[in-house]
């Protein structure tokens, strides 16, 4: 079924708590439900949303938000080692992960407590505690929103790197995704190379993706603000990539400045450059710099989408003036 609204108000519908409203707002049902809608004519200005976990609205939004709720799961494949799962792009991100513990399968357990739904994980390669998203995904279906055709991405033809895949470059704004297929393990191949995320979970028992998922979820709540709290969109920056020129020049006035080899070159901590250049906890109106974790950005209430841009805005200029390295927003900016 497709639902119809005008005037919506999405201030249920995003985690920063910014109280707009869209012009238009569609809700589908299943991927012949898009289908209709792509060929009755969708707006040029329109976005796909899913729990609006990682989003800045500025303003009212004058086009047309969609949104699915596709929620079917099933396994669609089985063998002794692992299976697939596909999953309707509706279903709300960590009840597919405590629906896959509970049933004994593995890989999603490190990426328990993220906000959002499955949809959007294909498209932002949520990751965390060592494990993304895209190390599990085995395909994406997608409704083409330029002729109403069905599309399926291989994993290789996603292209996921951190924070990043195809539906954020190429086919930016391109397809609405239906559905997103798992491979998940029956044998144990549990990631505890992250923090201290192996010793957390021990003291709770046997390693199991169960205590593993506890685990992750008392160490988050320490460190992240539960966004019924205080509006946010978890990190607001990405971790900077510099060359490994920059990297040693940098290491030279810095020696202490935390730096992370990586294939595409030097990941340097956005977290630590923010709390370097004075930010920790500083607030200006009602957007601050939350205590436990220089990268998010909270609305204490009643902030404006702008107010928060330019908040960090500010973060980016001095993260520039003191270290000469450029903060790209993970967040997305809605206009
Ligand atoms: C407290 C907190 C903690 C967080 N922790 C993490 C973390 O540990 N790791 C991490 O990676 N992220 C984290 N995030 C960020 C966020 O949860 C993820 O980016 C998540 O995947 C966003 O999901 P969403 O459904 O809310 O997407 P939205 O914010 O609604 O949308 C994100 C993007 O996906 C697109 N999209 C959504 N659904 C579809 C669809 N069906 N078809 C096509 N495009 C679609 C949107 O257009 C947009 O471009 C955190 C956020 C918060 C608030």
């Amino acid at each position: 079924m497709i639902n119809r609204y005008t005037q919506f108000p999405l201030l249920g519908h995003n985690t920063f708590g910014m109280d707009v409203q869209a012009a238009q707002f569609i809700e589908f049902d299943c991927e012949g439900d898009v289908m209709e809608i792509v060929r009755e004519g969708i707006d040029a200005h329109h976005i796909v949303i899913g729990g609006g976990s990682n989003l800045l609205f500025l303003n009212d939004y004058s086009g047309t938000v969609l949104h699915s709720r596709i929620m079917d799961i099933t396994v669609v494949e089985e063998d002794n080692d692992s299976l697939l799962l596909r999953v309707g792009s509706g279903v709300t991100w960590d009840d597919l992960v405590a629906y896959s513990v509970e049933k004994g399968w593995q890989g999603l357990e490190n990426l328990s407590a993220i906000p959002g739904e499955v949809g959007a994980s294909a498209v932002q390669n949520v990751g965390a505690y060592g494990v993304e998203a895209g190390d599990l995904i085995e395909r994406v279906e997608a409704v083409s929103v330029i002729d109403a055709s069905k599309r399926c991405f291989s994993k290789q033809q996603c292209r996921y790197s951190y924070r990043s895949s195809i539906f954020k470059q190429e086919e930016k704004g391109k397809n609405i995704i239906t559905y997103v297929t798992f491979r998940l393990n029956k044998t144990n191949k549990f990631v505890l190379t992250y923090g201290n995320l192996k010793d957390v979970a021990m003291g709770m028992g046997e390693l199991s993706a169960g205590n593993i998922r506890a685990a992750v979820m008392q160490i988050r709540a320490s460190k992240l603000p539960d966004t019924k709290e205080f509006g946010s969109a978890g990190s607001f920056f990405m971790n900077p990539v510099v060359s490994r020129e920059k990297a040693d020049a940098l290491g030279q006035l810095f020696p202490e400045m935390p730096q992370y080899e990586t294939a595409n070159g030097v990941k340097l901590s956005a977290a630590w450059l923010i709390d370097r250049c004075g930010w920790k906890e500083r607030r200006v109106g009602n957007v601050g710099v939350y205590k436990h974790q220089p990268l998010v950005l909270v609305n204490y209430g009643g902030a404006t989408g702008s107010e928060v841009y330019d908040f960090s805005t500010m973060v980016c200029q001095s993260v520039k003036d003191k270290f000469g390295v450029e903060l790209v927003r993970e967040v997305i900016v809605v206009e």
